[in-house]
């Protein structure tokens, strides 16, 4: 008996026998004696689909009207669920995110959550209310409509478990757990039953879609136990967790993300304050960068600077390193490959154990997979490597690294 939130994302309400499903699971756990708070997702591809449309009037949509658009997704799950749930006799009621409390920073389409003013929350639960709220979304200082980033939803769900205290935030989705690596790719991936923090916040971050990053990260800084587990079996899921018992898995997963570019700027001179001056002018239009290599300087003290970021920053990335070239000198020019992937091995019991970065690099030269990068930390080493083989990359280091 206690809050319980619920997080449903848009597999799980994408049509109405779903969402009837999902009013099951959730007038269940009220029944049982628990107080609930619900975050939906937009139905199925919706955001998708909102987003096509955005880009049949325009090629750029200002971010402020995208926000206005995107959160109309997630407004319309809502509703219809709290209507499921009022069918089958119990009081429900939606919120969109600023009704919830939710206030962000000024940045559109991946603000960040600033703090939930949780009156409005508080006040229908004592009503004895099935609260659901519109996931995705907020409000900022200007009090114009904000979205917290493609799968934001799973940080919407965690921030209101943190702000409400509540004594568990389940994530429902489309599979029954975290898997050691995406379960439509590996088809022998293993289920994990737990999972710590750091380990998932490399994962998300990495490409493993199952949970938005920003989420673990925030379960992490409040403690939140976090579990993620299907909508449609009943199935245990996965824990996620501050310390796990399962030290003897040294890998604990596979994560690939194929929405990545990498730009290189060539022959810049290798002179103090060139690093300062590339990335202070991409942090100024707020793109995260990824792996960063600068290469050492060549008998003519000039060298190469590369960095990842994700494909949706590619044009105004782009557009600044542009802009800064005039201010190089000659010979200095800009690469983009649009045609990599990043392919990480990730788990904590690497830290000890050496041996798997030159298992992993065996793997993909059994395989003839060409590495344009490497980059690692104590528990993860990731790799650049063409597009084409990050498939065959993702199932050969499954089977050699846990199975
Ligand atoms: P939702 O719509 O419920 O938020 P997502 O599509 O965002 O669901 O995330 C679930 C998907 O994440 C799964 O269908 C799966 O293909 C993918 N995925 C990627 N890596 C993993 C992993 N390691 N474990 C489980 N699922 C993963
Ligand atoms: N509907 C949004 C998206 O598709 C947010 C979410 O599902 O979490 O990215
Ligand atoms: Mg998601």
């Amino acid at each position: 008996m206690g809050l319980i939130v619920q997080k449903f994302g848009g597999s799980s309400v994408k049509n109405a026998e779903r969402i009837f499903n999902v009013a099951k699971i959730v007038t269940d756990t009220y029944s049982a004696g628990n107080d609930v708070i619900v975050v939906v997702s937009a139905q199925g591809d919706t955001t998708d689909d909102l987003l096509d449309k955005a880009h049949e009037i325009s090629a750029r949509p200002s971010k402020r009207e995208l926000d206005v658009l995107l959160s109309a997704g997630e407004q319309i799950s809502s509703s219809l669920l709290a209507m499921a749930i009022e069918k089958m006799g119990y009081n429900a009621v939606s919120l969109t995110g600023w009704q919830a409390g939710f206030l962000t920073d000024r940045t559109h389409s991946n603000a960040r959550i600033r703090r939930i003013e949780t009156e409005r929350l508080r006040s229908e639960i004592e009503k004895r209310k099935i609260v659901i709220v519109a996931g995705f979304q907020g409000i900022n200082r200007n009090d114009d409509i904000s979205t917290l980033g493609r799968g934001g939803s799973d940080t919407s769900a965690v921030a209101i478990a943190a702000a409400m205290k509540a004594d568990i935030c389940q994530i429902y989705t489309d599979v029954d757990g975290v898997y050691t690596a995406d379960p439509r790719i590996v088809k022998s991936a293993i289920k994990l039953e737990e999972i710590t923090y750091d380990e998932m916040l490399e994962l998300s971050s990495l490409g493993a879609q199952v949970l938005h990053n920003r989420s673990v990260e925030m379960a992490k800084k409040f403690d939140i136990k976090l579990e993620v587990l299907s909508s449609l079996t009943k199935a245990p899921g996965t824990m996620v967790k501050e310390v796990t018992k399962m030290e003897k898995m040294l890998v604990k997963g596979i994560a690939r993300d194929d929405h990545i570019v990498k730009f290189t700027i060539k022959n810049l001179q290798n002179v103090p304050g060139i690093a300062f001056k590339i990335f202070s002018a991409i942090a100024g239009k707020k793109i995260n960068v990824d792996i960063i290599v600068q290469t050492a300087a060549n008998s003519a003290n000039l060298m190469d600077m590369s960095f990842t970021t994700h494909e949706e920053n590619a044009e105004l990335a782009q557009e600044v390193l542009g802009n800064l070239l005039p201010g190089f000198g000659n010979g200095v020019y800009i690469e983009r490959d649009d045609d990599l992937s990043k392919v990480s091995v990730v788990g904590s019991g690497m830290q000890t154990n050496a041996g798997i970065a030159a298992r992993m690099f065996e793997t993909l030269a059994d395989n003839q997979i060409n590495i344009n990068t490497i980059s690692t930390s104590e528990i993860k080493i990731s790799v650049l490597i063409a597009r084409v083989d990050s498939t065959k990359a993702v199932v050969a280091l499954h089977d050699s690294l846990i199975q």
